[in-house]
């Protein structure tokens, strides 16, 4: 059992009302606050739920993600509906300028994407890189949600920056491949309630992985966007490789929803399509999609970002496939349901 105790709440206070299960018990710091964890011997969650000092309880020895295995909440992502078109985020690496920015915005918003994102603090690989253009960036996201609608992903690197974001109104925090295994920041970041996308490190293993959406889930986000964006293997033809397979075992180990990224993945603009259908094809429910106004000119990832042109071709073509794979002749369910 796995007792998440509210802020301020000491394990002291809460470990003499374990009675003998006090002795047994191992007391774990989570962000701000403490957990304890305790052998479950049989008891259900619910009656620890009813503590005052407890904010969440949870059964952690019956499944190795609990959380993530037996989630079953609904996802809200402005206009899209969960199993009748694939999820489009849509957007810049970077964010680098105002006027060109709002036009893609807009015009992103005229095909139908349902999220803008954007890069404002980046995570290169090189100091000497572009780094993003910090609050600036956010600023400009602002007004585009504001002018669109469109809600906003855009990824932390720290908690440190949290308050910006809210006060920029970020609906969905990406957490980067960078950070996938950062638990502190998963933590901090969940605590303010806010859904995160998270995507895979490409050394970590499916296990890994869903590990650190428990994280996220045990900490308060509603929802976690599992995100498969290339994983490091031998080969090098492509930036990362692709990892499709994942997409089927995702569906089956838990109902978060499950999307990828081909741009990442790629590396190279022309190589984009086909990943973002292959992933569509292994159950993927949504893709997202670097889009830049002038691909050659972006200070970041210029190589694989997308014209508008480009990424509205895919975007028919992928829900054309979307839409046969959701024909079910023989009656079979759609596999994003819960798995039992
Ligand atoms: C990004 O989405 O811009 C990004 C840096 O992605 P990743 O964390 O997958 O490298
Ligand atoms: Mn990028």
């Amino acid at each position: 059992m796995w007792l998440l105790l509210r802020e301020g709440v000491l394990p002291e206070e809460v470990l003499p009302r374990l009675g003998e299960q006090a002795s047994l018990a191992e007391v774990r710091r989570l962000g701000e606050r403490w957990a304890i964890a305790f052998p479950t011997n049989g008891v259900t969650a619910e009656a620890f739920s009813q503590w005052e000092e407890v904010e969440r309880a949870v059964a952690a020895e019956v499944r190795d993600f609990p959380l993530v295995q037996s989630w079953a909440a609904s996802v809200e992502i402005g206009t899209w509906r969960r199993g009748e078109a694939p999820l489009w985020i849509a957007g810049p690496c970077s964010v680098e300028e105002r006027t060109s920015f709002l036009e893609l915005a807009h015009a992103l918003s005229a095909l139908g994407v349902h999220v803008l994102r954007g890069g404002a603090y980046k995570a290169r690989t090189s100091p000497y890189s572009f780094q993003g253009l910090g609050r600036q960036a956010l600023d400009w996201l602002a007004e585009a949600k504001d002018r669109t609608g469109l809600p906003l992903c855009v990824e932390i690197l720290t908690e440190a920056h949290l308050e910006v974001y809210l006060v920029a109104g970020v609906d969905i925090f990406q957490v980067g491949a960078r950070n996938m295994d950062n638990y502190w920041l998963l933590t901090e970041v969940a605590r303010a309630g806010k859904p995160l996308l998270l995507k895979r490190n490409p050394q970590a293993t499916v296990n890994e992985w869903l590990l650190a959406a428990e994280y996220a889930l045990l900490a308060g986000a509603p929802w976690v966007l599992l995100c498969e964006r290339g994983i490091r293997t031998f080969e090098r033809s492509l930036r990362y490789t692709l990892d499709v397979g994942v997409l089927p075992v995702l569906a089956h180990q838990t109902a978060l929803p499950r999307i990828a990224d081909p741009s990442h993945a790629a590396g190279e603009a022309r190589f984009v399509e086909p990943l973002g259908l292959a992933a569509l094809a292994a159950g993927a429910e949504g893709l997202i999609v670097e889009v830049h106004p002038n691909p050659p000119a972006a200070r970041s990832d210029a190589q694989q970002q997308l014209t508008l042109d480009q990424f509205a071709r895919l975007k028919v073509r992928g829900e054309a496939l979307f839409a046969a794979l959701q024909a079910q002749p023989h009656g079979a369910s759609a596999n994003h349901s819960k798995p039992s």
